[in-house]
């Protein structure tokens, strides 16, 4: 097995559900008391969000290639980072590493691509929905990529940093992402992505009569890929 490094803390409670699926689907793949081969560097989160708000992409690109670089130097052979938003920096981590990085909007689009879905809406911070770092990644594949209108923007940002980056997952949250979720459907989207690392702790395919896409899970699976090879 290759042996993956996990860049984290974006915040914690993904980091864990990436680890948690990783090791399962290794184990449920081979058997036996197999586990994944994993480094995890996990971010003091406060810093990350802190050079987020203040647009000093550079200063977060810094922080994070430093963090790559360690975990490739304590010998990673490929690297995931697991979040949507902080691919904003994806290129400044790829000039100080030799390794892969598993880019997370690649194998998202990949999965949705397969389905035949061509039209999906997007849900994430207000970074990874407004920016052109992500949508456009999504574009690359041939995606027609639908964003809710400000209001719902700001009302899910503000769940995202409020609550899921501080593991809370409440009822009337949920209800309000479903709202929106609901709308972009109307609008005409074929699919959903939970494009932040955190949203599918509040919201699951149980919720939605669409295609739902959330990223960790997406990503977790490609990682295995990874990791075994495959
Ligand atoms: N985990 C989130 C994401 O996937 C948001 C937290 C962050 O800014 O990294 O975008």
């Amino acid at each position: 097995m290759r042996t993956l490094g996990i860049l984290g803390g974006m915040a914690w409670p993904s980091t864990l559900e990436a680890y948690r699926a990783i090791n399962e689907q290794v184990n449920a793949r081979l058997g036996g008391h197999r586990s994944a081969p994993l480094l995890i560097c996990s971010l003091d989160f406060a810093e990350v969000e802190e050079l987020q708000a203040a647009g000093d992409w550079d200063g977060a690109g810094a922080l994070l290639a430093d963090a790559a670089a360690r975990l490739e130097a304590a010998g990673a052979q490929g690297l995931m980072l697991v979040s949507n938003t902080m691919h904003r920096v994806a290129e400044a981590i790829e000039a100080r590493t030799t390794v892969p990085l598993l880019h997370l909007a690649d194998a998202t689009a990949r999965r949705i691509t397969a389905d035949g879905v061509g039209r999906v809406g997007l849900l994430g911070t207000r970074f990874t929905m407004e920016q052109d770092f992500y949508r456009g990644r999504l574009e690359g594949h041939g995606l027609d990529v639908r964003v809710p209108p400000a209001p719902a923007r700001d009302a899910v940002h503000r769940i995202i940093y409020d609550e899921l980056v501080h593991g809370e997952v409440r009822d009337a949250s949920r209800q309000r992402v479903l709202e929106i979720i609901g709308a972009l459907e109307a609008q005409g989207a074929q699919g959903v992505i939970s494009g932040c690392t955190e949203i599918e702790l509040l919201v699951g395919p149980e919720h939605l009569d669409t295609g739902w896409y959330p990223t960790t899970a997406i990503h977790a699976e490609a990682a295995v890929d990874w990791i075994l090879g495959a």
